[in-house]
């Protein structure tokens, strides 16, 4: 009987703890959103930059600092961290310099933008603002926008995964893009297991970097996530495959793909639950190779640090993302 009622007490816990859980993150969220949004649209007031640039640099930045040892912590609403030399200027000897004027003379970004005569690289505002003022010093359309963070960042794919955040912003209107689907139906027929780091013998002694979802030629496959299609073909081992990636700086690349959904391009904005392409059993030869194992869609993912870019087990998520999705369906299904 204990047993029992232990049992039943564990099964309520598990039921309600993840509403509770998601319902308290929900308005929290939404809160920083706001506070965000507010930041970004006074830069674009000042600024005439659209809101959207704010939005994707500070976006790219925050997700580097969450994946980065060596990068303070974000105190504020924003994630824009400025170095101190950058921010004091290169030949500043006081490098926590927080006067405008000296900043200013030796070259440095940092400005006052709240108006206390301090420019504080930890306040949101003083540095909204400052990154808005060197933006408008290279113009404010997307042409010299882009000149500007390439000298602010001298890294191509830096800028390459905001350019892609901007389209994004620009399409939704919106920060609230954290939703996600899972990569096939969940009425298909599919299975999956952690395979992560198992050895595999095609094309050389190779870790596997990712999860193989099996299902049957044709099942849809879909965008996991808001994202950008940042590549679109075929590779020796992957076939068919398209690499999405999403606003946290994430790459998600599908591989052994039968084909394409009709209009995929590179450099299209793609949202969770978009078909992109079916099930296949392409790759290992050249292009059109197809069979030589079982169809499975082949998931990975990769994150991008301001420097270079690792893999890691996309499992954990595509069971959340499994969960959630099923979540949503009850839910949708009861509302009728
Ligand atoms: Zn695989």
């Amino acid at each position: 009987m204990r047993t029992f009622v232990s049992l039943v007490l564990t099964c309520l816990i598990v039921a309600v703890a993840p509403f509770t859980v998601f319902g308290k993150e929900a308005s929290k969220d939404e809160d920083i959103y706001e506070q965000r949004m507010e930041l970004y649209k006074k830069a674009e007031a000042v600024s005439l930059i659209p809101w959207y640039y704010f939005a994707a640099i500070d976006q790219y930045e925050r997700n580097i600092r969450l994946v980065r040892r060596d990068l303070p912590k974000a105190k504020g609403a924003l994630g824009i961290y400025v170095k101190p030399e950058i921010w004091a200027g290169p030949l500043n000897k006081n490098p926590n310099d927080t006067n405008p004027l000296t900043i200013s003379q030796f070259g440095g970004l940092g400005m006052d933008g709240n108006g206390d005569g301090v420019a504080d690289p930890t306040n949101d505002e003083d540095v909204i603002f400052s990154i808005a003022r060197f933006l408008q010093s290279y113009g404010t359309d997307h042409e010299h926008l882009k000149i500007a963070l390439w000298e602010y960042y001298q890294r191509s794919k830096t800028v390459d995964l905001i350019l892609g955040k901007v389209k994004i912003y620009k399409k939704y209107g919106t920060l609230q893009l954290d939703n996600h689907a899972f990569p096939v139906p969940l009425r298909a027929n599919y299975t999956y297991k952690d395979t992560w780091g198992d050895a595999r013998g095609w094309g050389g002694r190779r870790m596997h970097e990712g999860t193989d979802i099996f299902a049957d030629y044709g099942v849809p496959v879909r965008a996991t996530c808001y994202g950008i299609i940042e590549l679109k073909g075929w590779n020796k081992y992957g076939g068919w495959r398209i690499g999405i990636r999403d606003i946290n700086n994430t790459y998600h690349y599908f591989a052994h793909l039968n084909g394409f959904a009709a209009g995929i391009e590179e450099g299209q904005v793609v949202e969770p639950g978009m078909v992109i392409g079916s099930v296949g059993s392409s790759g290992y030869g050249p292009p059109g190779t197809a069979g030589k194992f079982p169809p499975h869609l082949h998931y990975g993912m990769y994150k991008d640090n301001g420097y270079t870019e690792w893999s890691f087990d996309p499992y954990p998520h595509l069971k959340m993302w499994e969960r959630m999705e099923k979540i949503k369906q009850r839910k949708q299904r009861d509302h009728k």
